[in-house]
C-alpha cells in the first residue's frame, strides 16, 4: 500500500514509519521537520507545516491510508503552559489532514488521541481506577490538548458515521522508548527521568529533582508494543476510540527508582514544586484485549532498560564528550 504518516519527523511516526517499511509499504513522512536522532526510513518526506490546507492537500496527494500523528505536543511542562497554541495549532492540522484525506480519496485512516481526554474528576487520587473508553463523558480533560484530541475524535466518528471514510482511533496512555525527546522542555517523564539519572551517573552527583511530591501515578508503554498495537487497531473493524497503553500503575517515584535500577546508580530523589497533572492515570485494558485479542507485553524494566541506555548516549555526547561509552 501507499502510505502517509504525518509527525513522521517525531518520536511515534518515526518508529511507525520503520515498521510500515519492514512490512513492505510504501511510505511518505510528513512533519514540520525531519527526524532528529535517525535518518527517517520513508520513502518520501514532505518537510512541511499541516496547519496550511494546501500542504496537507498535497501530503494526502496518492495514497491509500493515512496515519495522524503530527500534534503540537511536550510533557506536563508544555501542555500546561501552552494551551491557546496547542488547541489552535492541533485543531488546524487535524481538520486539514483528515479534509485532506477525504478529498483524496483514501480509504482508511488512523488517528491519534490521548489519555488526557479523560476527566479531570475521574483522576484525582493517585490510587486511581483504571480508565475505560466510556469514561470520557461527561467530558472536563484538565487540559486543552486534551479537549482537542475529543474534537478530532468526534471528527472522525462523524465521518464514519456518514461513510466518508474508514477512520480508527487509539488513545496511548504515556508511549516512551529510545529516539524519543529527552530535553528541551518537550520530553516527558520516562525521557527526561533517564536523562537525569544519567547527569547523576556521568557528573557523580546522585540528587535527581522530581517535579511534586512523587506520588503521582501513570501506566507506560514501551514503543514498539505502540506501533504493533497501532497496526492492529487500524486493521481492526473497531470504529469507536480504544486504549492503548500498559495497566501497570507506578508512582513517579518508583519510575524513577526503575530507572535508578536500570542505570545501576544510586540516586538520591528530591522532590521540587513543578507541574503534575493529573494526581493519578492508569489504562483500562479490557476492551483492548477484547477487541484486539493482544495488549502491550514489553516490560517497564526492560523497555526503561533500552531507553536508558539511548539517552545516556546522547547525554554523555552532548554533555560529557570525554566520558566512556557504556558496552553494555
Ligand atoms: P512528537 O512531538 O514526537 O511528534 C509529533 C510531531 O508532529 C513532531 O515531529 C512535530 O514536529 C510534528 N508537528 C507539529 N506541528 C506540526 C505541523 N504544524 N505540521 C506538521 N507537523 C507538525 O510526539 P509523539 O510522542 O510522537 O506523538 C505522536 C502522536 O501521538 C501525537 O498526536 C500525540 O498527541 C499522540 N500521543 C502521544 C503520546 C505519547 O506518550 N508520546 C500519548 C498520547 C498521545
Amino acid at each position: 500500500m501507499r502510505i502517509l504518516v504525518t509527525g513522521a519527523g517525531g518520536f511515534i511516526g518515526h518508529h511507525l514509519v520503520t515498521y510500515l517499511k519492514a512490512q513492505g509499504h510504501w511510505v511518505r513522512g510528513a512533519d514540520l521537520k525531519k527526524p532528529e536522532y535517525a535518518p527517517t526510513d520513508a520513502d518520501e518526506f514532505s518537510v512541511c507545516d499541516l496547519r496550511e490546507r494546501a500542504a496537507a492537500d498535497a501530503a494526502a496527494q496518492g495514497v491509500d491510508e493515512v496515519y495522524a500523528l503530527a500534534a503540537d505536543m511536550g510533557g506536563m511542562g508544555y501542555i500546561s503552559a501552552n494551551h491557546y497554541t496547542i488547541l489552535s495549532s492541533n485543531a488546524l492540522i487535524n481538520i486539514n489532514t483528515l479534509e485532506g484525506a477525504l478529498r483524496a480519496g483514501v480509504k482508511r485512516y488512523f488517528y491519534t488521541s490521548s489519555a488526557c481526554v479523560y476527566p479531570e474528576y475521574k483522576q484525582t487520587s493517585a490510587d486511581v481506577v483504571p480508565l475505560k473508553e466510556d469514561d470520557a463523558y461527561p467530558a472536563q480533560p484538565q487540559d486543552a490538548y486534551g479537549w482537542e484530541k475529543l474534537l478530532t475524535e468526534r471528527l472522525c466518528l462523524h465521518a464514519n458515521e456518514e461513510k466518508r471514510i474508514t477512520a480508527r482511533i487509539v488513545r496511548f496512555h504515556n508511549i516512551f522508548g529510545p529516539q524519543g525527546t529527552w530535553d528541551g522542555g518537550r520530553e516527558k517523564a520516562p525521557a527526561a527521568m533517564c536523562r537525569k539519572v544519567a547527569f547523576a551517573e556521568l557528573s557523580g552527583n546522585p540528587e535527581v529533582e522530581i517535579w511534586g511530591d512523587g506520588k503521582q501515578t501513570r501506566s507506560f508503554c514501551y514503543i514498539d508494543d505502540c506501533v504493533e498495537g497501532i497496526s492492529r487497531l487500524m486493521r481492526s473493524d473497531h470504529a469507536e476510540p480504544l486504549n492503548l497503553g500498559q495497566d501497570r500503575m507506578v508512582s513517579i517515584d518508583q519510575l524513577a527508582d526503575l530507572v535508578a535500577a536500570a542505570a545501576g546508580v544510586q540516586i538520591v530523589k528530591k522532590h521540587v514544586p513543578g507541574p503534575q497533572g493529573v494526581r493519578g492515570r492508569n489504562s483500562d485494558n479490557s476492551k483492548l484485549r477484547a477487541v484486539l485479542g493482544w495488549e502491550p507485553r514489553i516490560s517497564l524494566e526492560e523497555g526503561l532498560k533500552r531507553t536508558y541506555a539511548w539517552v545516556r548516549e546522547e547525554v554523555r555526547r552532548k554533555h560529557f564528550p570525554k566520558a566512556a561509552a557504556r558496552t553494555s
